[in-house]
């Protein structure tokens, strides 16, 4: 069940079929994939080819219908009936992240506070360094985003790109859930003041 992704249209339902032409002309994929319905409007798709599911889970935010299309790596305890939407693939970046501090285990160990690491980008431009580093990580909405990390002595910002326009309240790839004119509820994925530490020894 490796190269394995649960997808679920927010706000929205589609049919198997339809999905099955909407990915493949929205993914690209190289190689091939098998899709499988699962409960309450979940679907299973699992590839042949890493790449694809790697492409897949971090080359979003993907949009169908207008809709968004919610991609999260497959898991054990994976289950469709008490499965909510608040595990997601999102990007986040460490601006202006101190020369020193640049290395992909740091980077590693930073993602692994906020969540699980799929792919890191390291901005090769080294008049910016560290300007664009961006880490795709598996996080938890529900939980509270951690906005700071400590490393050593020094406070580094995060900040989550890609959750900017996603609704989580309609489904509609347009706006944000505070800017939803829906329903009101709980509001996930709202940053605040968590901070997780990373304790780095010199010379890293
Ligand atoms: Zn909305």
């Amino acid at each position: 069940m490796s190269r394995t992704v649960i997808v679920k249209l927010l706000g929205s339902k589609i049919g198997f079929n339809a999905l099955s032409k909407k990915i493949t002309l929205l993914w690209k994929p190289k190689g091939s994939f098998q899709l499988m319905d699962l409960d309450n409007e979940f679907y299973l798709v699992q590839f042949d080819d890493t790449d694809d599911y790697k492409n897949v889970l971090t080359g979003g935010p993907w949009v169908v219908y207008g809709n968004y299309l919610t991609v999260r790596p497959w898991s054990l305890d994976f289950s469709s009936t008490n499965a909510d939407m608040s595990i997601q693939v999102v990007w986040i970046r460490l601006p202006g992240l101190l020369e020193g501090f640049y290395s992909k285990v740091l980077l590693r160990a930073i993602g692994q506070i906020i969540g699980p690491v799929i792919k890191l980008n390291i901005n090769t431009n080294l008049e910016r360094k560290g300007q664009f580093t961006r880490l795709a990580v598996c996080v938890d909405l529900q939980k509270l985003l951690i906005s700071k990390v400590r490393i050593n002595d020094q406070l580094q910002r995060v900040e989550y790109e890609s959750l900017r326009n996603v609704c989580f309240q309609c489904g509609l790839y347009s706006h944000s859930s505070e800017g939803c004119i829906g329903t009101k509820g709980p509001q996930p994925g709202k940053e605040n003041e968590s901070l997780g530490i990373v304790g780095v020894s010199s010379g890293i």
